[in-house]
C-alpha cells in the first residue's frame, strides 16, 4: 500500500472528545472517526488491526473445535420474552418496532438466538458436543458511551456458545476454550492474565476474565508474584487467617469516651492503637434491609463478596440517615454489641481478640470487645477486599495489585438458558436432558484499544507486531531524488514479494513529518531510504518499540527484516 493513496488522516492535535489514551491515539492516528455517540467508522488502518485480531481468533477457535456461524443482529422480542430477559435487561437493550408493529431489538448478545437454533436442529446426544461462534457487530445502548473503542455502543465481538451432554464434557469444553483464549492473547503479543471472576449466584470456579495488563485499566487485579494465581477484586481471596498462636487472656470490656472521633484514623490515633485492633461496623442495605458488616479497621468491605455471602440480589452502602434510621446510632460510633440489626463478620475479625468497636453511643467506643463473649454474629465469611499485604491463597507468596482491561470472558452457563428456552436432547438412554451450555466472549475492537493502552509512548502507538496494520513502514526520505526513489520502489516490490506487509510512505513531505506519522501509527519496523543510502548504500531500520536503529546494506534489508519478523511472530506462537 502507498501512503499517498491511503485514507490515513492523522491529526497533530488531540481531539477534545477523547479521554483515554487509546481513544486519543486511535483518533490522532486516523484509525477511527466518530459518527455519533459511541458509534465509530473504522478507517483502513483501524480495520486492518481489527482484522488481525479476528484472524487469530478464528484460527484458535478452529483449533479448539468451534465452528463459525453468523447470527442476525436484529432479534425478535419473542425469544427474549421467552428467556425472561426482555423484562430483566435494562435500557442497554435497544428495542424498536418494525413496520408490522413487531417488537425487536438489536443484539447485545446472542444466547437466545443460538439456543433457539440448537433446540431446533439438535435432538440427540449424537449431535453433541457442539461449539459455535461468530464475529459480529453488537449494540449496547450505554448511557454514557466513553473512551472510544473501549466502551462504545456499537462494537465488534467474538461470541461463542457451547452445548454439551454431560457436566464432564461441558467442563472439558470449558478447559479447551480457556486454552484457546490463552493462545489468542499470547499470539496477539499482549501481556495478560486469566483471572478468576465472580460467578454470582451460579457459583463454582467456572468463569474467567482475560485481562490485558495496563496501568490505565479500569479493573484492579490481584496477581501472585510467584504462581499463576490471579483474580479480580470481587473474587480475590487471601490466605485464610490463622488463629492466634497463643490465646491471649480476654480482658474486661471497657467503655471509653472518644469525643468527636468517628473515623478509624481519628479513633486509633486517639486511643494509640493500630487500625488492625479496631473493628469497624459498616451498614449495608441488602435488598433494602440493613445488615451490619464487621471488618478490621485497615480493611474494606468487598460488596460482591458480601452480596454472595448474604445470597442477596443487591447490596449497597447505607448513607448516614439510613444508618441512623435503622440503628438509632450516629455513624462513627456503631458497634456490634447490643446492635438491633443483623450482623455478619469478615473472617479476619473472628481471629481478633480484645479489639475496639463503637459503643453505639455518640462519642464512645468500647475497648477489649470479643466475639462470642460480648456479641454474636450471624455469619463469618470472607467479606473484604484483598490488599497488597495479603498472601497468595494458593502458594502463600506475596500478592501484587495491578490494573487491567477485560478483553475476554469465559463462563460456564450450565442449563439456565436451555431450561428457560426448553432446549432439550435425548441422552444415550433415551432420556430428555437440557443442554449444558457455556459462553465465551472476546471484545475484538476492544482488544485493539487495550493493545494501545498497554503499548504506547508520548509519540504514539507501539503496536505489538501481530496486531500491527502493517509490519513495515518504508520511508522514501527524498521523493524528488531519482536514485533514492528508485531504491525505495525496489525495496517496496521486494518486501511484497517476500510476503511482508509494507506501507510505502511515498508522500512529498519532509522527513520530520514522515517520522512523526510513522511513530504515531505505531508500525513496528521503520525502514528508511535516505542520505545513508545515497552516501554508503546503507538502509537504516528502526524498531518502534525499542528505538534501536541498525543499518544494513541495501541488498540484505528485505531478507534481514523478513527474518526478524518471522522470528518475532514465532516467539508468540504465531
Ligand atoms: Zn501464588
Amino acid at each position: 500500500m502507498r501512503y499517498s493513496q491511503l485514507l490515513l488522516p492523522t491529526l497533530k492535535e488531540t481531539p477534545a472528545e477523547a479521554e483515554v489514551i487509546s481513544h486519543k491515539l486511535l483518533l490522532r492516528a486516523g484509525f477511527i472517526r466518530k459518527l455519533t455517540s459511541g458509534v465509530y467508522s473504522y478507517l483502513p488502518l483501524g480495520l486492518a488491526a481489527i482484522r488481525k485480531v479476528e484472524k487469530i481468533v478464528r484460527e484458535e477457535m478452529g483449533n479448539g473445535g468451534a465452528q463459525e456461524v453468523l447470527l442476525p443482529m436484529v432479534q425478535p422480542a419473542d425469544l427474549w420474552i421467552e428467556s425472561g430477559r426482555w423484562e430483566k435487561y435494562g435500557p442497554e437493550l435497544l428495542r424498536f418496532k418494525d413496520r408490522h408493529d413487531r417488537e425487536s431489538c438489536l443484539g447485545p448478545t446472542h444466547e437466545e438466538v443460538i439456543t433457539d437454533l440448537v433446540r431446533r436442529e439438535i435432538h440427540s446426544y449424537r449431535g453433541l458436543p457442539l461449539n459455535l461462534y461468530q464475529i459480529q457487530t453488537k449494540f449496547r445502548d450505554e448511557i454514557r458511551p466513553r473512551f472510544g473503542l473501549m466502551r462504545g455502543r456499537e462494537f465488534i465481538m467474538k461470541d461463542g456458545y457451547s452445548f454439551d451432554a454431560t457436566e464432564e464434557e461441558a467442563n472439558k469444553t470449558y478447559e479447551t476454550m480457556h486454552y484457546a483464549y490463552h493462545r489468542v492473547f499470547t499470539r496477539c503479543g499482549l501481556k495478560f492474565r486469566a483471572v478468576e471472576a465472580d460467578t454470582g449466584t451460579i457459583g463454582g470456579s467456572f468463569s474467567h476474565e482475560f485481562m490485558v495488563l495496563a496501568d490505565t485499566g479500569e479493573d484492579t487485579l490481584v496477581i501472585c508474584k510467584k504462581c499463576t494465581y490471579a483474580a479480580n477484586m470481587e473474587k480475590a481471596a487471601a490466605m485464610p487467617p490463622a488463629p492466634p498462636v497463643q490465646e491471649p487472656a480476654l480482658l474486661p470490656l471497657e467503655k471509653r469516651e472518644t469525643p468527636g472521633k468517628r473515623k478509624v484514623e481519628a479513633v486509633t490515633e486517639f486511643l494509640a492503637i493500630s487500625p488492625r485492633n479496631l473493628v469497624k461496623t459498616m451498614v449495608y442495605l441488602a435488598d433494602g434491609k440493613p445488615v451490619a458488616v464487621l471488618v478490621r479497621g485497615d480493611h474494606e468491605v468487598q460488596p460482591v463478596k458480601l452480596k454472595n455471602a448474604l445470597g442477596a440480589m443487591e447490596v449497597e452502602l447505607a448513607d448516614d440517615k439510613q444508618v441512623f434510621d435503622a440503628t438509632g446510632v450516629p455513624t462513627g460510633y456503631l458497634g456490634p454489641i447490643g446492635l438491633n440489626i443483623r450482623v455478619v463478620a469478615d473472617r479476619e475479625v473472628a481471629v481478633l481478640r480484645n479489639f475496639v468497636v463503637g459503643a453505639n453511643e455518640k462519642n464512645f467506643h468500647c475497648l477489649n470487645a470479643n466475639l462470642g463473649r460480648d456479641f454474636e454474629v450471624e455469619k463469618i465469611a470472607d467479606l473484604r477486599m484483598v490488599t497488597a499485604e495479603d498472601r497468595c491463597p494458593v502458594c502463600g507468596a506475596e500478592l501484587e495489585l495491578t490494573r487491567g482491561i477485560e478483553v475476554g470472558h469465559i463462563f460456564k452457563l450450565g442449563t439456565s438458558y436451555s431450561e428457560a428456552l426448553n432446549a432439550k436432547f435425548l441422552d444415550s438412554e433415551g432420556k430428555e436432558q437440557h443442554f449444558i451450555m457455556g459462553c465465551y466472549g472476546i471484545g475484538v475492537s476492544r482488544t485493539v484499544a487495550a493493545a494501545i493502552e498497554q503499548n504506547h509512548d508520548k509519540d504514539g502507538i507501539i503496536f505489538p507486531l501481530p496486531l500491527a496494520p502493517f509490519q513495515v513502514i518504508l520511508l522514501n526520505l527524498s521523493p524528488n531524488d531519482e536514485a533514492i526513489t528508485g531504491a525505495a520502489e525496489e525495496l517496496y516490490r521486494a518486501f511484497r514479494k517476500e510476503g511482508v506487509e509494507v506501507l510505502l510512505d511515498d508522500r512529498d513531505e519532509r522527513p520530520g513529518s514522515k517520522f512523526k506519522d510513522a511513530d504515531l501509527i505505531g508500525i513496528p519496523y521503520r525502514v528508511m531510504v535516505g542520505k545513508s543510502f545515497a552516501n554508503q548504500g546503507l538502509i537504516e531500520i528502526r524498531n518502534r518499540a525499542t528505538g534501536e536503529t541498525t543499518s544494513l546494506p541495501f541488498g540484505e534489508v528485505v531478507a534481514g527484516v523478513a527474518a526478524t519478523i518471522r522470528a518475532a511472530l514465532a516467539a508468540v506462537g504465531g
